[in-house]
């Protein structure tokens, strides 16, 4: 479970990226948060994972106050929590395989991973989850020789490695076109049905968001501004 409780967050040239956000998540929930350009979804979903420390209030992640986190504990909320970014973040010049086995840093030690020591388990993973999005038979290609839709197909075959408990999902489509950001929300919304890990998308489209979501969160210059089914989404909203 995740909860904001009066979080906000200015930024150091005092803008505010986010104004007294009250949200509860709950396990499993599919979240897709919306709002124009600037309106903080960001910042909410980089709080979550750290990426940006919110200047007030408090963030619980499974009841324990996240802010204060550092160093062992900062890296073990990181691992805890996967992120999936616009423009897939991978090892350009690395294999595919590398890539998603690149999930399993979190849990390796730190000698091992210097040396990419992988063991037969987190192999047989990496590429059971790349099968799970079906690009397996890429497994050696070099991540830049893929398309954008099957480069992030592989950056969620290599947040499962990870195996999180929270995946975030910031404007993962919006470099792709229409097709295939429909083909990637299915693939996160399947794994989020049959793995029940709770996830929290940014998108900017509105109708996607209510293809994909259970519930919404509107926000508007760091604000919450709508939180709810997709039922109760109105045209003024
Ligand atoms: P969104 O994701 O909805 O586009 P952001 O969370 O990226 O919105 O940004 C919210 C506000 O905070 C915007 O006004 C943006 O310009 C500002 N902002 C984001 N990152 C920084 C930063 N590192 N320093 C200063 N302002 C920032
Ligand atoms: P996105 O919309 O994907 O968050 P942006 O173009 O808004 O990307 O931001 C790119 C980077 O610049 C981010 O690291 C963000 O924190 C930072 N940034 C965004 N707005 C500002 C700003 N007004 N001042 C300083 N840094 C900013």
């Amino acid at each position: 479970m995740i909860q904001f409780k009066d979080l906000s967050l200015v930024y150091p040239n005092g803008t505010q990226g986010l104004k007294d956000v009250n949200v509860t998540i709950n396990d499993g929930e599919f979240v897709v948060i919306v709002g124009l350009s600037g309106a903080g979804k960001s910042t909410f979903i980089r709080s979550i994972n750290r990426l940006v420390t919110p200047t007030d209030g408090e963030l619980l992640i499974d009841d324990e106050d996240i802010l204060g986190y550092k160093g062992s504990k900062l890296r073990s909320l990181r691992t805890k929590v996967g992120m999936i970014f616009q423009n897939y973040n991978l090892v350009k010049r690395s294999s595919v395989f590398k890539n998603v086995l690149a999930g399993r840093l979190g849990h390796t030690g730190t000698l091992r991973s210097i040396f990419n020591l992988f063991s037969k388990e987190d192999k047989a993973l990496a590429y059971q989850n790349l099968k799970r999005v079906n690009i397996e038979e890429k497994l050696y290609n070099r991540a830049d020789q893929l398309s954008g839709g099957q480069q992030q197909r592989v950056s969620i075959a290599r947040v499962l490695t990870q195996k999180p408990d929270y995946i975030l999902a910031d404007e993962p489509v919006a470099s792709l076109d229409p097709p295939t950001s429909h083909q990637v929300m299915k693939y996160l919304k399947k794994i989020n049905q049959e793995d029940g890990i709770t996830t929290i998308v940014n998108l900017h489209f509105i109708d996607m968001a209510m293809e994909y979501a259970d519930r919404i969160i509107g926000m508007r210059a760091g604000e919450v501004v709508f939180d709810g089914p997709v039922s109760e989404v109105s045209e003024e909203t």
